[in-house]
């Protein structure tokens, strides 16, 4: 890769933001203005300005009945001038159920770009990382096919089983192709810790799509070190290890018995605390590298706690039905993170909050506005909202970059408030700082607007855990009811009110779990076809199966002891 002519892209693209959109529509409807979906707005017209004014803005259940067609065996014009050659399915724990998308293989290319792009800013801004190796969580799972026999299967994973996976040198990687292509999991997981575990003085970074992935990580080694260690002592893999290729390619990197390395990692892991675990176990890294804005900022002391503040990179934004920006200042807080779009992805237009008249192109967004996004792509998807709410907070050249403020639909609400994802976010933050004081850490949180009484109240459900290993978690009553008052404290006056004046919202009440209810809430919604790579942990829970899994768990109950000032 040429680092240089990387970032001459990224100033050729974002300075010509205005001409790469409109030629990226014209290519879009050079090719699709003919299919049996957009024939009925354009009859077979490719006018740009037909199509704004004709063609309407959906949500996935317009087009599911289309998307549909396609994957039951009719021609992909349906839907698409281009060749639908498999479907990408979305995590499904955001938005409730499981998605799925017709795509083709420009969409890796763009992937790779991207990739690309994001390693070079890397290189441009941190030194030295290109002498070390990246201890990167991927994992695959098996790929199922549609009745008409095209492979459908998260984005991550279908990226790794295509050929592309070849085009990433594994070089640079401390796990070989055979880790990351287990179908197993959990035996991935445990391998990827093991070979970079082996490697730790070349590890310069570790990585993984989302931040919940790495704390999963950090958790299964919580639960294994002792069993890596003995691995790594008699140079054998554990026999639960039983991909033939998995283990044959972890074998050859473990080499032998290395009695040194065990004792050395064996004194680490059963120090009383792990803050700092990540930086005394792998010594030479330099950053960690996740998404960790929207939802996944939940998760940030927790991995500030286990790296002793290692720089975070949040690198980039996209979902399964367009990738959109990077991140051009990888070293900047997490709190102030930007994704800079990128015009060639795909065309993009944006509809403000709370003005469903006007919808304006990528490059004409306003400074401090909130939008949703609306994606047109290559292969089959027109006008289509994305159901996240973001922010202009600048420019980069000419091409915005947006903060990633939530999803448009996770809400909280029992009477006739609405608590938003990045509200409930906030709260918790607030309480937060309040256990971390008593030396207790957030390790995974989800609520539900609970309407079984009258009034209905907000539950939140926590899993604490303590910092110090040889400390069994123990609450203190007063600080957990001081947690519920101050994240109702932090609500909107509209919530306030009904909760003080009218007696028209219930107490704040805060259940807390076994520790690693999280962790099989996880497995749980992987059982049920969620992917490990894109799995993010639900904020919001409405389901009555999973309300009732993590019922099952519960340990304490609290509540706020007053009513929030006005
Ligand atoms: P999926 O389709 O499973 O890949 O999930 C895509 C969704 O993940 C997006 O629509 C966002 O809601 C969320 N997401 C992706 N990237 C980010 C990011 N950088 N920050 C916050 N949320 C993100």
């Amino acid at each position: 890769m040429n680092l240089s002519s990387m970032l001459k892209d990224l100033e050729e693209l974002t300075w010509n933001a205005k001409q790469i959109q409109d030629n990226v529509l014209e290519e879009i409807l050079r090719v699709s203005s003919n299919t049996e979906y957009l024939g009925r707005f354009l009859h077979g017209s490719s006018d740009k300005e037909l199509f704004k004014k004709n063609v309407p803005v959906v949500s996935y259940d317009d087009v599911k009945p289309y998307i549909e067609r396609v994957a039951n065996g009719e021609p992909s014009d349906v839907i698409t001038g281009a060749l639908v050659t498999h479907f990408f399915l979305s995590s499904g724990t955001t938005g409730g159920k499981q998605k799925f998308f017709p795509v083709n293989n420009m969409f890796y290319e763009k992937m790779l770009f991207v990739a690309a792009l994001r390693t070079s800013i890397i290189y441009k801004h941190i030194k030295c990382v290109k002498q070390g190796k990246e201890m990167k969580f991927l994992h695959t799972r098996p790929i199922t096919t549609t009745p008409s026999g095209l492979p459908v299967g998260p984005m991550v994973a279908s990226f790794l089983l295509s050929s592309y996976l070849k085009n990433l040198s594994s070089e640079g990687y401390t796990s070989p192709d055979e880790v990351i292509l287990c179908p197993d999991d959990k035996q991935s997981m445990y391998c990827h810790l093991l070979c970079g575990l082996v490697q730790r003085e070349e590890v310069a970074s570790v990585s993984a799509t989302f931040a919940c992935s790495l704390v999963q990580a950090i958790t299964l080694l919580e639960h294994h070190w002792k069993e890596l260690c003995d691995n790594i002592r008699s140079g054998h893999v554990s026999d639960w290890i039983t991909d033939p290729s998995c283990r044959d390619a972890v074998s050859a990197i473990l080499g032998g018995p290395n009695l040194e390395l065990a004792d050395l990692i064996e004194h680490e892991c059963s120090q009383e605390t792990w803050e700092g675990i990540i930086t005394r176990l792998w010594p030479n890294i330099k950053f960690i590298q996740c998404i960790v804005t929207g939802q996944m900022s939940q998760y940030i002391p927790m991995l500030e706690f286990y790296s002793n503040k290692l720089p975070l990179i949040s690198p980039m934004y996209g979902a399964s039905e367009a990738l959109f920006g990077i991140n051009v200042d990888p070293l900047c807080e997490p709190q102030d993170v930007a994704y800079t779009f990128l015009p060639n992805m795909s065309y993009f237009e944006f509809q403000e909050e709370g003005n469903n008249d006007e919808i304006i192109d990528l490059v004409d967004v306003k400074l401090g506005c909130f939008y949703e996004p609306l994606v047109t792509n290559h292969h089959g998807l027109y006008r289509y909202r994305m159901g996240d709410i973001l922010q202009v907070t600048g420019f980069y050249n000419r091409s915005p970059q947006f903060r990633f403020v939530r999803r448009k639909n996770m809400v909280l609400s029992v009477h006739v408030e609405t608590t938003t994802e990045e509200d409930v976010l906030k709260a918790l933050s607030r309480a937060t700082h309040v256990i971390e004081s008593s030396g207790l850490m957030l390790m995974g949180f989800t609520c539900y607007s609970d309407i079984s009484t009258l009034p209905g109240h907000y539950v939140i459900y926590w899993e604490l855990k303590a910092k110090n290993n040889d400390v069994t978690v123990k609450l203190d009553d007063k600080l957990m009811v001081e947690c519920c008052c101050v994240m109702e404290e932090s609500f909107n006056a509209l919530y306030r009110r009904l909760r003080s004046k009218h007696d028209s919202i219930g107490a704040l009440e805060i259940r807390v779990m076994q520790e690693g209810t999280f962790y099989s809430l996880m497995e749980y919604f992987i059982s049920q076809g969620a992917s490990r790579s894109q799995y993010k942990t639900p904020i919001c829970i409405s389901s009555p199966h999973v309300l009732a899994i993590l019922e099952e768990k519960v340990i304490s109950r609290y509540f706020s002891d007053k009513t929030p000032p006005l």
